[in-house]
């Protein structure tokens, strides 16, 4: 698979005539940069070793920027985004589960298993189930959700029952049981892993109550706005509308520009508390961030009593 992808991104190269090129990956493809380069010859091949989250998270700094992994949400001159799709191991534990699934199942993934969606629809449909799956504006695949971005599921909520996420990990179903009221389980086909995810949804909502109540534990006279310069992730209206918020409660506003959000950067700031307009799941991360209070923009309404009902922060 990894050397498919290095044939496409060899094969654009050649047509375009790039001479210099970056490639971005998620670090559990690192391992590959070998491969990549007995396929890639004749060219400079830069690998980048930041972080790379999300398709949010482009880099634009030599001929061409190739992003392994993520599906295209805006347009960027000469990025290319590949797509890299993983096997699936089992689905041993999801048959002997289905069960406990309703008859209506809104199903979602990712899209590293965006080519599986509909042989899974199938697979569902004959075992008796009736199975939801849709496309939103920013998915490429159907049922593609992402961890700010959870449309395909709301447009079927309500015909469904249940969801059904089928990828890697807690970070995207946790995400999108925040993001709808309908219960969500989750099948993980590479560990062979079924899951519920309401006690995990009501142990992070109540660490997002904590942080708010928290915040609203401080002085709240010195509030920090955490603003990214990632492509993707720069959100100057928000930071501004915040700003104007805090002034309204005679608070002062400090607006804070990084490239990245890491706890080093707010060192020494000494703030009373963080509003986060950047990637909105870097809260899910609670020890990296321990030292600080950090909320989304949802939460300081709610903090402001603005907003009575949690609803998780989609950007896209
Ligand atoms: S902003 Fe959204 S798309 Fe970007 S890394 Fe965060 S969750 Fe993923």
């Amino acid at each position: 698979m990894i050397r498919d992808v290095a044939c496409k991104i060899k094969e654009i190269c050649k047509r375009k005539g790039y001479k210099k090129i970056l490639i971005q990956m998620p670090e559990g493809l690192r391992v590959y940069i070998k491969e990549f380069l007995e396929v890639i010859e004749g060219i400079d091949v830069f690998f980048s070793l930041d972080s790379c989250y999300g398709a949010c998270d482009v880099k634009k700094e030599f001929d061409a920027t190739f992003h392994i992994a993520h599906t295209k949400i805006f347009d960027v001159k000469d990025v290319y985004y590949i797509d890299y799709f993983q096997e699936v191991k089992s689905l041993e534990n999801l048959l002997r589960n289905l069960n406990i699934l309703p008859k209506n199942i809104g199903i979602v993934t990712t899209a590293q298993f965006g080519n599986y969606i509909m042989r899974l629809k199938n697979l569902l449909e004959r075992y008796g189930k009736k199975v939801y799956v849709e496309k939103g504006k920013y998915s490429k695949f159907p049922g593609q959700i992402f961890g700010c971005y959870f449309e395909p599921a709301i447009k079927i909520e309500k015909y469904v029952d249940c969801f059904l996420f089928f990828g890697t990990g807690f970070f995207h179903p946790i995400g999108l049981s925040l993001a709808v009221e309908k219960d969500v389980y989750s099948y993980d086909p590479i560990l062979n892993k079924f899951l519920n995810l309401k006690e995990k949804k009501e142990k992070y909502l109540k660490r997002r109550y904590i942080e708010i109540s928290r915040a609203l534990a401080t002085d709240m006279k010195n509030i920090g706005i955490i603003i990214s310069t990632k492509l993707g992730q720069k959100r100057i209206g928000t930071a501004i509308q915040l700003k104007k918020s805090i002034e309204e409660i005679g608070s002062k506003p400090y607006m804070l520009v990084m490239d990245e959000v890491t706890p080093d950067k707010l060192t020494g700031l000494n703030l009373d508390f963080y509003i986060n307009t950047a990637c909105p799941r870097i809260i899910d991360d609670s020890e990296k961030f321990k030292d600080f209070i950090i909320l989304n923009p949802n939460e300081f309404y709610i903090l402001l009593g603005k907003v009575d009902k949690y609803v998780f922060t989609q950007y896209f």
